[in-house]
């Protein structure tokens, strides 16, 4: 093999390197509002819980809030849900632009338990909104099966898990629901929608930062009022049930907004 040869071997080996490294910027083809072909960078949609709090709260970046629901079957949230839902996405965040609901139904997976994993996988597949210009981009996935952490007391409603991403366990949610003396669905789907929102806008000292201590650390990234929307028992059937005596959603409290509001927030 000649010098000139090896030359090209190595040059062909250094695009091929450099081409791969540029796969960690993962871009897709989507439809703009106009329904034109954009490519958009998909990497900033996929970092941790609580990096897009800010872009989430404030106007700086983002004057506009896109969320994209996502259902399995028939699993979709009660149109009661999403009317309170955007009812706290508007009380909180600066959107002059507004907050735009689009709900999506995907194919049926009929699996029985499901891992984070396997959830960053199907919204893989699924999502079809990412940040672009002005707006940025939100998806929820409601799913059926459960989740696989779940314990005999601990049935999880409810994760954040990506920066712009959570998941609901509405099949479990609905068995929840069918409990005799149990809140109704909407109410149920409401606290969970508003609790894992919460967790993306960085609740509890989760990246937005706390101007007074109320992080219950025993439980993570949860408040320590046990009547604030960020309660760690809001995210499991058991602990919801009992939160919910008296059948409404709970607000976040002063601590939590004071938070929010310290980071860009209403
Ligand atoms: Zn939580
Ligand atoms: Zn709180």
């Amino acid at each position: 093999m000649g010098t000139k040869s090896l030359k090209i071997i190595l040059l062909l080996f250094s695009v091929l390197i450099s081409c791969s490294k540029d796969t960690g910027n993962s871009t897709e083809i989507i439809e703009d509002e106009n329904g034109n072909p954009i490519e958009v960078d998909t990497s900033v949609n996929k970092k941790s819980v609580g990096d897009s709090a800010n872009d989430l709260l404030s106007s700086g970046s983002f004057e506009k809030l896109i969320l994209e629901i996502l259902y399995v079957g028939e699993l979709n949230p009660t149109s009661t849900t999403l009317d309170n839902f955007k009812e706290f996405l508007e009380a909180r965040l600066n959107k002059p632009k507004g907050i735009e609901i689009i709900l999506r139904q995907i194919e049926k997976v009929d699996q029985e338990f499901y891992s984070i994993q396997d959830i960053r996988n199907l919204e893989d597949t699924h999502r079809s909104k990412f940040n672009e210009k002005g707006t940025i981009a939100v998806s929820g996935i409601f799913i059926d099966g459960e989740y696989d952490q779940n314990t005999e007391n601990g049935s999880v409603l409810g994760v954040a898990y990506r920066n712009t991403s959570f998941v609901i366990f509405e099949q479990t949610i609905r068995e929840f629901s069918n409990q005799p003396l149990a809140p109704s669905l909407s109410t149920l789907e409401t606290v969970v929608v508003n609790h894992e929102m919460g967790h993306l806008l960085g609740l509890v000292n989760a990246g937005t930062t706390m101007q007074t201590n109320h992080q219950d650390i025993e439980h993570g990234r949860h408040c320590t009022n046990e009547n604030c929307l960020m309660f760690w028992t809001a995210e499991t059937g058991e602990g919801l049930l009992n939160m919910l005596t008296g059948g409404s959603v709970p607000p976040l409290d002063a601590l939590c907004i004071s938070d929010l509001q310290a980071n860009g927030g209403k």
